[in-house]
């Protein structure tokens, strides 16, 4: 039997019915299944959603997995395709290329992990790198998939993928599921909120003349920011100083053969252009700064790379890079692009929701809606939102490129503080200290910075102490279970 606090959440309402207005709805639905919790979404047909963000990281499959969704239904709903990792093309010289692939690399050896190996073995003119070494970058550049599988070796023990969705069927297939489990859906618009005592949100008034009254508001209405900002004034932290990128054009084209496993990030004079392939067309954009390229120029230049022809007309999108001030203030949590925007360089957004979800249960309030509750959600976030920014900046901050004013002035820049020290541990040891649970493990920062060209001045000391001939063998083993999982992959 369920026993209910007196102070309990009662009612959910989340405005907002794109991929983080769903998701909120499906994994809330889950969390609070066979209590009497009334969830309610609202969304405005008339306004509609962003539409883009189709480029996910693996964790996307444990929130699948979490809430219940068959990942064979929903890649067949979403007409996704499977994604192994990202290719950074012409990110550090124009002509060159880096992987940033999933799952696990090499195997540990005397518990020091693999890639400080590899910095080692640059002494000894080791001429394998990361698509040697990694199953997903090898599988990804054959274009060929093989599920993960722990019975046959490390390689395909620790391969992970992701997906590669249309936004808009993401929205309506969890539309579905939310609406089967007891979701209820509103289609209006919210014009106003009227106010609690205590200035916390009471209910949304809608053009339509109703209203809805609800104990905790979920704010999913987009870079809009309906009512973290529009009610309750949270402020925005711009970060475009370190990404000055607040433009893209985005359009679909045709697929032109098989799809490939991998999204494309390819650095362009004034930012980059994504390529995300889905079964029944490819999805194509340009993020680039205002200050360094006019709207058509960007147009242009996205319209021949993809070799001319849209199946629709490409949408201009704006945005300020940087985050709220508060994500929760009072009893509105911003959650998805009413949260903040960081580009999708690295398809972190959509995680962001997850992460920013499986925070708010491990804070779920009362309908005191405690400061230090609140403080601990944001202090939590924050720091996320930081780390995955550091990140994306370091592809600017360190590219070795000066062709154009827009890489003269990204590589030119100051970068924040806690990237700066990351980056000088780094140069100095090969180390990237990361934190237990964060996204991105010091691998991940590896095969960036590493791809970025840079070398550490002393690799760990501890892999100097290992016998090399016994490093070098595991490195050819390694190399040939990555190369026998590629043959074996169709
Ligand atoms: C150019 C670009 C590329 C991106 N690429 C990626 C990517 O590859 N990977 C990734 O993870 N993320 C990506 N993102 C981010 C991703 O698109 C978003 O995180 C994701 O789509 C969530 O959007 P949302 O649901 O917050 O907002 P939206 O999709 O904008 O939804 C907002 C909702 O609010 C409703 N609404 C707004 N105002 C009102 C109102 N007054 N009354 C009622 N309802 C209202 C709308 O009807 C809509 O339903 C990208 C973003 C951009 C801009």
């Amino acid at each position: 039997m369920q026993e209910t606090d007196p102070g309990a959440i009662r009612s959910i309402a989340i405005v907002g019915g794109g991929t983080a207005g769903w998701m909120s709805a499906v994994l809330l639905g889950h969390a609070l299944r066979g209590s009497d919790v009334r969830i309610t979404v609202v969304e405005s047909a008339e306004i509609g959603i962003v539409g883009v963000g189709e480029a996910t990281i693996p964790p996307i499959l444990d929130f699948l997995d979490l809430v219940g969704i068959d990942r064979e239904a929903f890649i067949r709903e979403t007409e996704a395709t499977l994604k192994l990792g990202i290719r950074f093309q012409d990110w550090k010289t124009v002509g060159e290329h880096y992987w940033h692939p999933f799952g696990t690399f090499g195997v540990a050896i005397d518990r020091r992990p693999f890639h400080h190996h590899l910095q080692r073995a640059a002494a000894w003119d080791e001429p394998r790198g990361v698509v040697d070494f990694s199953l997903a970058a090898a599988l990804a550049e054959a274009g060929r998939f093989t599920p993960p599988d722990p019975r046959e070796g490390p390689a395909r023990a620790g391969l992970r993928y992701a997906l590669h969705f249309d936004a808009a069927l993401v929205a309506r297939t969890l539309r579905t599921v939310a609406e089967r489990r007891g979701v209820r859906r509103l289609d209006r618009t919210v014009v106003d909120v009227t106010r609690t005592p205590a200035g916390h949100v009471d209910e949304l008034l809608f053009r339509e003349g109703d209203r809805l009254g609800a104990d905790l508001f979920i704010d999913c209405s987009g870079f809009r920011g309906l009512l973290i900002e529009g009610a309750m004034a949270a402020g925005y932290e711009d970060w475009t100083r370190w990404l000055p990128c607040d433009r893209a054009v985005a359009g679909p084209t045709a697929l032109n053969g098989e799809p490939q496993l991998y999204t494309l990030s390819h650095a362009r004079d004034a930012g980059w252009r994504w390529r995300i392939p889905l079964q029944h067309r490819a999805g194509n954009g340009y993020v680039y700064s205002s200050r360094h390229i006019d709207d058509q120029a960007a147009l242009d230049d996205l319209t021949r790379q993809v070799g001319g022809t849209f199946l629709a007309e490409p949408r201009q999108l704006r945005f300020t890079t940087g985050r709220r001030k508060a994500f929760w203030k009072g009893n509105v949590v911003a959650l998805g692009l009413a949260s903040g925007f960081l580009e999708p360089l690295e398809s972190t957004s959509i995680h962001l929701v997850t992460s920013g979800l499986y925070k708010l249960l491990d804070h779920f309030p009362d309908r005191t809606f405690d400061p230090a509750n609140i403080a601990a959600y944001n202090a939590s976030l924050i720091e996320e939102y930081e780390t995955i920014r550091d990140f994306i900046v370091a592809h600017y901050g360190l590219s070795a490129r000066r062709d154009t004013p827009f890489w003269r002035d990204v590589t030119g820049q100051s970068l924040p503080d806690s990237l700066q020290s990351r980056i000088d541990l780094y140069r100095a040891t090969g180390r990237c200290r990361a934190r237990p649970g964060d996204l991105f493990a010091d691998v991940n920062w590896f095969y960036v910075l590493h791809g970025l060209g840079l070398r550490p001045r002393h690799p760990d000391p501890l892999t100097g102490m290992s016998d090399a001939a016994a490093v070098r063998g595991v490195f050819d083993q390694v190399a040939r279970d990555v190369a026998a999982g590629v043959s074996a992959a169709r």
